[in-house]
């Protein structure tokens, strides 16, 4: 049990780690971290199990959600729509448990606005090149897929601005304490080391020409 249980999302861009780091600090902090499991449309990857890692539901099931106002928020990602449900994020703060959102930056924009008392965290390798590396070697991705993903990487780091915390996912083990800690910190304060602002501005100029070559 946390005193004070809230909504803590995380955001990356694809590769970043946040499905890697959201499981560590449940394995880890079981009873402080409970997962939201969003439903989505995209087909499950070979790893992924319906009701754990998604719910997988068919577009029709997913807009009857929409018309029953059964999410908390949702939104569109590479052509498929996936949402947070109320229920789930109830049911977990009532348990007296954090509630971690892996959701993307519009789902987190969505949230900030209805509750401002969640905490929105963007996580990063520090090296864009790891990022691409990371995502290449997941192997979850056509080609074609990963450089849509790195084009909106580009968008979602511009964005990273409005989040409170940004935390460099280059050692697992930090980066899941960093949450840890920024979880457990009341209220949420905006707290960001200002040598990352110049950090962040070349990490768009980096991914932009790793984009250009060929992916290894
Ligand atoms: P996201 O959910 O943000 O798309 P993932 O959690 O799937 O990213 O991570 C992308 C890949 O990088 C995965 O193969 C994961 O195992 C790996 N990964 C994540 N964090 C680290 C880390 N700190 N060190 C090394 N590999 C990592
Ligand atoms: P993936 O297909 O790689 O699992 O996820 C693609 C993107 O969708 C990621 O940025 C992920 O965080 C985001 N995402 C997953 N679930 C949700 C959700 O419920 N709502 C929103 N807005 N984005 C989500």
């Amino acid at each position: 049990m946390t005193p004070t249980p809230r909504i803590v999302v995380l955001s990356a861009p694809s590769g970043g780690g946040k499905t890697t780091i959201a499981k560590a600090l449940r394995a880890r902090y079981p009873d402080e971290f409970g997962f939201s499991v969003s439903a989505t449309t995209r087909k499950p990857r070979a790893t992924e199990q319906d009701g754990v890692d998604y719910r997988f539901w068919k577009p029709s099931q997913f807009l009857a959600g929409v018309n029953d106002g059964q999410f908390l928020e949702h939104a569109r990602y590479g052509g498929e729509l996936y949402g947070t449900l109320r229920s789930d994020v109830q049911k977990i703060l009532d348990s007296g448990r954090h509630v971690l959102l892996d959701i993307d930056v519009n789902g987190a924009s969505q949230v900030r606005k209805l509750d401002p008392e969640a905490l929105t965290i963007f996580i990063l390798p520090s090296d864009p090149r790891v990022l691409v590396q990371r995502l290449v070697e997941r192997g979850s991705e056509s080609s074609e897929q990963i450089q849509r993903r790195l084009e909106r990487a580009i968008e979602e780091i511009s964005d990273a601005r409005l989040f409170h915390r940004w935390i460099r996912n280059d050692d697992l083990d930090d980066a899941v304490e960093s949450v840890k800690r920024a979880a457990d910190e009341y209220p949420a304060r905006f707290a960001r080391d200002p040598k990352d602002i110049p950090w962040l501005k070349s990490y768009l100029v980096d991914l932009q020409s790793e984009r250009q070559r060929p992916l290894r």
